[in-house]
């Protein structure tokens, strides 16, 4: 027997005529037992239908539907009586979820058309958003072309069409959960014209256009596979405006593009980390001194100093005078490393210390007289280079 409810026939009717034929207490709550299956109940990775029981002039709210012994059931807070009534099914929730279960379906075939393997685990689907579990060699940048591929497919307004096939006639090239046809002599095949065929019992939209927007919320990693929560239509944009208009007036007193959030926000998380660092460094600083080794007649004066740049270093070592002779090598670390080395009262310009051994180690640099400056470049271990330098440097000073 092929199976068939008005929430599958007719999705975008919202109002119903029918009959209460039970209440049962339950916890905190009330079964509301309905003669006809007019409200979708919760299952198949679907929340149920939720919306209001009008009984005379009474309004009652249910907050979900679910499955029972003899038909369906609504969830409320308050009993009823068996009577006659009329059923308004919560347009908006509704709506969204057919959003949101047509989004998923279009979401899993772009994400099969990037890793043929992947496959979809864990599916929750309700009024709000939608959460997946995809196994499979899934990675980021599938994630991220996946959603663009569906924005696509939204924005084309691609016909979504139901149809029914035996168990038997499932193959390949319908994408089904193993041991569907275990259950069901027939199978609801949801396609969307074009792009995709799956086996499913959920409520969709008509045509891709209705689901306007699509975005991916957040995405976490699984022993094999993603973990994704998505939204569309005015759930996404609603998200998307909220964190939009919150960098929006910043950009106003620290200026950067909008588009260099990114960037920002990588030297924000840096930051944190190279006061840590420097916190660290002042205290041992405070605690044991400066650096300071005797090389035959020459004090050599060396430091690794993380989270200042040229401009700051030159600025601790502006103050500084020695009254004998004397060599200082300011290391600030970073994928980029920077160093100052000033010299006083040595036979020879600071540079010809110290400008081949920055060359040999894949830096540049140049100075004149007691001071030079020098850089680094994608640098994967800046204490290692230091610690290099300080060794050829003592060489060199001597
Ligand atoms: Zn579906």
């Amino acid at each position: 027997m092929k199976e068939d409810y008005p929430y599958w026939e007719e999705p975008y009717r919202f109002v119903f005529d029918a009959r209460i034929v039970s209440c049962k207490k339950q916890s905190d709550n009330f079964l509301v037992g309905l003669s006809s299956e007019i409200a979708r109940p919760e299952g198949g990775g679907q929340a149920g239908d939720k919306g209001i029981i009008k009984v005379d002039d009474q309004e009652i709210s249910f907050s979900n539907t679910v499955s029972s012994d003899n038909g369906i059931a609504l969830l409320t807070s308050e009993p009823i009586e068996e009577q006659e009534c009329e059923i308004q099914i919560d347009k908006n929730w509704r709506l969204a979820m057919m959003r949101n279960h047509t989004a998923e379906h279009l979401f899993m075939n772009a994400m099969k058309r990037a890793e043929s393997n992947s496959e979809l685990g864990y599916i929750w689907i309700d009024g709000i958003k939608g959460t997946i579990e995809i196994a499979g060699k899934v990675n980021e940048s599938d994630l991220f072309a996946a959603e663009e591929l569906v924005q696509r497919w939204i924005m084309g307004g691609i016909p979504v069409n139901t149809r029914y096939i035996e168990s038997k006639e499932l193959d390949k090239s319908i994408r089904a959960r193993e041991g569907i046809t275990d259950k069901h002599d027939y199978i609801r095949v949801l396609q969307v014209e074009g792009v995709d065929e799956s086996a499913c019992s959920g409520t969709h939209v008509s045509n891709t256009s209705e689901i306007h927007a699509f975005k991916i919320l957040d995405y976490s990693s699984l022993e094999s596979g993603l973990r994704v929560e998505f939204a569309t239509a005015e759930q996404a944009l609603s998200i998307l405006s909220q964190i939009y208009n919150q960098i929006l007036p910043r950009k106003k007193s620290y200026p950067f593009e909008m588009h260099q959030i990114g960037p920002v926000l990588d030297k924000a998380k840096r930051t944190a980390e190279e006061i840590e660092e420097m916190t660290n460094k002042l205290a041992e600083l405070l605690c044991k001194g400066p650096n300071i080794e005797e090389l035959e007649g020459i004090e050599f004066r060396h430091e690794f100093l993380p989270g200042l740049g040229i401009k700051e270093m030159r600025e601790i070592l502006m103050p500084m005078s020695f009254d004998r002779p004397t060599a200082l090598l300011y290391f600030s670390p970073g994928k980029k490393s920077n160093l100052i080395f000033w010299t006083h009262f040595l036979e020879r310009d600071a540079s010809e210390y110290i400008g081949d051994i920055v060359t040999n180690l894949g830096g540049r640099g140049g100075g004149s007289g007691d001071a030079y400056n020098g850089g680094f470049t994608d640098v994967e271990d800046p204490r290692e280079l230091y610690n290099e330098l300080v060794k050829k440097l003592k060489m060199s000073l001597i």
